[in-house]
């Protein structure tokens, strides 16, 4: 279930619309934004709108047969680098830098992307470098990227680069529960991750069971219960078994936190947790209280990367937040 990117990125949309209709596009354009903001669909729009034969109000119709093919890749003058290996290489960029030298219909659009530029080798980047200075009439190259400061700056200044902007969380949200999510899990996914499409993979790998124990867990620390400390074993780490997974059970702590300071100050809207009443309790706390646990809770993130135990970590955070 993938929002379209009309809805995801309506301004993006409406900008290369005008692009398009007044012909002002340019040759080489880097998309640039964390992963699920749209990237490659705005790239497949484009290429639909310069090709779809039943344009609707100047935009594609998504159904036509030109649009279709685009869609699944097999249109001939719509070409996406396909890369299966961790970087692109000088020989991937010469086989499309080969593909793009065979001339089509003289003044035809051609489109070029190449998905994850960032994975260029300076070699491969400095092959398309060459090509992408002498621009073909009509031939346009979308690079986009999740890690634009990675690229070479000789491949940023030459093209125009387009932020995308991540998505408000309430659209992240919507997506969410579109797709089958209840509202108090999207409201919860949508604090850890704006790419819904992760967020369902979130889900899908256990995180509602995360979360009950992860309250479970807040229900012991909020009557200082010294048992918290011997869940962190038994309830916690069994859900924590991949780094991954561990990350998350502390974010979902310091977000209990956050979302008990919020409560504590009649904040009210946007909470991962909903009205859960264990953060209602919490929230009972003082501020000065909540601040050193979200402190403490993100300080036992950090300590994870830095191969610290999920054990250690979080059994040290349960005895800092219940002494
Ligand atoms: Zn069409």
């Amino acid at each position: 279930m993938a929002v379209p990117i009309t809805t995801l990125q309506p301004q993006l949309v409406q900008a290369f619309q005008h692009i398009i209709t007044h012909g002002q596009f340019s040759a080489a354009y880097v998309f640039a934004g964390p992963a699920g903001t749209g990237k490659q669909a705005l790239a497949t729009w484009i290429a639909q709108r310069l090709f779809c034969q039943n344009l609707q109000d100047g935009a594609p119709c998504g159904h036509c047969p030109e649009c279709q093919r685009i869609l699944s890749g097999n249109h001939p003058d719509v070409l996406t680098l396909a890369t299966t290996t961790q970087s692109i290489k000088v020989a991937d960029v010469r086989a499309l830098k080969e593909e793009m030298s065979k001339s089509g219909v003289e003044g035809a659009n051609r489109v070029f992307i190449i998905p994850d530029a960032d994975k260029m080798t300076p070699g491969a980047a400095n092959s398309l470098l060459k090509f992408y200075e002498e621009p073909v009439p009509g031939m346009v190259i979308i690079l986009t990227t999740a890690a634009k400061n990675q690229l070479l700056p000789t491949i940023l200044s030459r093209a125009q680069v387009i932020n995308f902007p991540q998505p408000a969380r309430s659209a992240v949200m919507a997506q969410l529960e579109a797709g089958g999510a209840t509202k108090a899990d999207a409201a919860l996914v949508a604090h850890l991750t704006a790419d819904a499409q992760a967020g369902s993979e979130l889900l899908a790998t256990g995180l509602s069971t995360q979360r009950e124990r992860v309250v479970q867990w807040l229900s012991k620390v909020v009557a200082r219960d010294p048992e918290a400390f011997v869940l962190v074993q038994t309830q916690l780490l069994p859900v924590a078994k991949t780094p991954v997974a561990a990350k998350q059970i502390v974010s979902l702590i310091a977000l209990a936190y956050a979302d008990a300071l919020n409560r504590h100050y009649a904040v009210t809207d946007d909470l991962a947790y909903g009205q859960e009443p264990v953060i209602g309790q919490l929230a009972e706390l003082a501020a000065r209280q909540l601040t050193a646990g979200l402190t403490a809770a993100l300080q036992a993130q950090v300590r994870l990367t830095q191969n610290v135990s999920f054990q250690a970590a979080v059994g040290a955070l349960a005895i800092q937040l219940i002494s």
